[in-house]
């Protein structure tokens, strides 16, 4: 008996040819994401986008407020190289409970669900955001998931879905750094060069020491996508204004990993996106 007909037969090979599409991770970042398709393409509230001081809406507005943050991770945590960036999913904390974040303009509490990075190359820098016309280094997102939600894949799918902590690291000459937490991760990046390898980040590590401490009061908040395919206009985005500097050296070791065609893994941004009307709000200390 056939089960499918013609036409159906059709629609079920374009969709197995877009899973493993998409399991492969398909998609480069050599445009900078210029020729990614569907609601990358098409979005009417794409991220990333340009931030500044001066068209931003400032609003008094709650500050964030960050549960389980200062709580060690359980172990193991573990950072994969997946062809388009550095990527840790987050255990829970040591009394079992996930990480959270609420407050802002945050429509609920959401659980911190995984950690991956930005970035440029030895002559160029690559947040994804600017923040005053400046390109930082490396932008860090910290990807939460609304906890009314069951997994990422379903969250994804609602404009209230995600939220994405940002923080920007600046390249400094110094060698010292006082960073330990992040320096923990970065001295891993080595193990992690090519595509698909993972390596386990050893060590005591909190929510906050990924955060790299820095003051969490000033930041700007709007509604976005994931710049990464299928670009999911499902994010609240909370972009902080300060900054963690860490010693170039340790950002150059994000320069050496590989892409799933052994290219180099760099550039790895997407371009600055419409702001399309959408307010961008800055929050302001009473
Ligand atoms: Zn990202």
């Amino acid at each position: 008996m056939c089960l499918l007909n013609r036409r159906g037969l059709i629609v079920f090979l374009q969709f197995l040819l877009l899973a493993a599409k998409q399991a492969s991770g398909q998609f480069n970042h050599d445009q900078h994401g210029m020729d990614w398709a569907g609601t990358c393409a098409t979005g009417r509230s794409q991220s990333p986008i340009r931030l500044a001081d001066n068209t931003a809406i400032r609003v008094p507005i709650p500050g964030i407020r960050f549960t389980n943050y200062n709580r060690v991770l359980q172990s193991p945590l573990i950072m994969t190289n997946n062809g388009h960036t550095a990527n840790i999913v987050l255990p829970p904390t040591n009394n079992g409970q996930r990480a959270s974040i609420e407050g802002g303009l945050l429509p609920g509490t959401f659980e911190a669900d995984s950690v991956h990075f930005h970035w440029g190359s030895a002559n160029s820098r690559g947040s994804e955001h600017l923040i005053n016309g400046q390109r930082y280094d490396v932008e860090m997102h910290i990807v939460h998931k609304n906890a009314r939600y069951a997994t990422l894949a379903e969250a994804s799918l609602r404009p209230d879905g995600l939220a994405a902590l940002t923080v920007m690291f600046q390249a400094v000459p110094s060698l010292i750094s006082t960073q330990f937490g992040l320096n923990r991760i970065l001295d891993r990046l080595p193990q992690v060069i090519r595509y698909q390898s993972s390596t386990m980040i050893a060590g005591q590590l909190t929510m906050n020491d990924l955060l790299g401490r820095i003051p969490t009061g000033r930041f700007y908040a709007y509604s976005g996508s994931m710049t990464m395919p299928e670009c999911a206009e499902s994010v609240s985005w909370i972009v902080f204004l300060d900054s963690v500097k860490l010693p170039r050296r340790q950002i150059a070791k994000f320069w050496d990993l590989l892409d799933q065609r052994r290219h180099p893994l760099i550039n790895n941004y997407r371009s600055l996106q419409a702001i399309n009307g959408r307010p961008i709000f800055q929050r302001t200390l009473i």
